[in-house]
């Protein structure tokens, strides 16, 4: 009796575990190569989204969403990178979050600063070389101003990219603009990708880590699963046909690579990861 329900419960298992890695986890190859040592999971925001049809135009339809705000913190044994910085840290005093004004769009708030979660590493601004942006929007680029003596990676597209409302990076950052793809470390590990369309200069990061395999950091190519699963374009977005485009580009990657899409807002996959100050390897 109690083997068939050890067998039943061994089944049961390794059939979650088996739909799990078709939803998020195709395969992943370890790679023994990298010299990346540690990827972080950092909290760099949570939200509610007021109408999520603003992503998926004529789809749920007033509908909100609860979203979250991720950074990545990857260790390669050359220096520190850091994937986007979040919404910005002066959030986290504000007792209500801050509203937006478009109220379809997300009410953010911030459990925890970029700044504690790097404290908590033993880890200054200073310490970090690089900081890659995946797109300039205010969730992503919230606290560049920290990283005054870091090297900030970002397209060019994206940099030269004119806004109406004042500057759209803070004055003072070590710049290097990137046109097209950039093998970071120059050994394969960690692959800025041009991936435009929510915004002109859009960048996704391929990181190979050596037991969980490949990881592709989407930045806001999509924002949650679903819109994955359906190729939905945000009318947001500067460019459909450059989305559409760069969606099936990371498409790609995952089976070239195969990757594991990690997606910067879905809430119910960041739920299953390990954040800071645990890490993936
Ligand atoms: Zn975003």
């Amino acid at each position: 009796m109690a083997s068939l329900r050890n067998s039943f419960i061994i089944a049961a298992s390794t059939i979650m575990l088996a739909a799990c890695q078709t939803v998020w986890q195709p395969s992943s190859a370890p790679s023994s190569d990298t010299g990346v040592e540690r990827l972080y999971v950092l909290d760099c925001g949570e939200g509610v989204a007021g109408d999520i049809s603003r992503w998926s135009p004529g789809v749920n339809i007033g509908k909100p969403m609860d979203f979250v705000d991720s950074c990545y913190l990857i260790k390669h044994r050359e220096a520190w990178l850091l994937w986007d910085t979040g919404v910005a840290d002066a959030i986290a005093t504000m007792p209500d979050g801050q509203r937006p004004a478009d109220p379809r769009a997300t009410h953010w708030r911030r459990p925890k600063t970029l700044a504690a979660q790097l404290e908590q590493l033993g880890l200054k601004p200073s310490e970090i070389k690089y900081v890659a942006l995946s797109h300039s929007h205010p969730d992503h680029s919230g606290n560049l101003a920290m990283f005054q003596q870091s090297m900030l990676l970002v397209q060019k597209s994206e940099y030269d990219w004119p806004v109406a409302t004042g500057p759209r990076f803070p004055p003072g950052l070590l710049v290097t603009q990137i046109e097209g793809d950039r093998d970071v470390f120059g050994d394969g590990s960690v692959t800025l990708l041009a991936t435009p369309g929510h915004t002109p200069g859009h960048q996704s990061l391929l990181v190979k880590l050596r037991k969980t395999g490949a990881v592709l950091l989407s930045g806001d190519v999509v924002h949650f699963k679903e819109n994955w699963d359906n190729r939905r374009v945000p009318d947001i977005n500067f460019n459909k046909e450059q989305t559409t485009a760069s969606m099936q580009r990371l498409a790609d990657i995952m089976t070239k690579e195969k990757a594991q899409l990690w997606i910067n807002h879905d809430k119910a996959q960041r739920e299953g990861q390990r954040l800071s100050p645990n890490f993936y390897e």
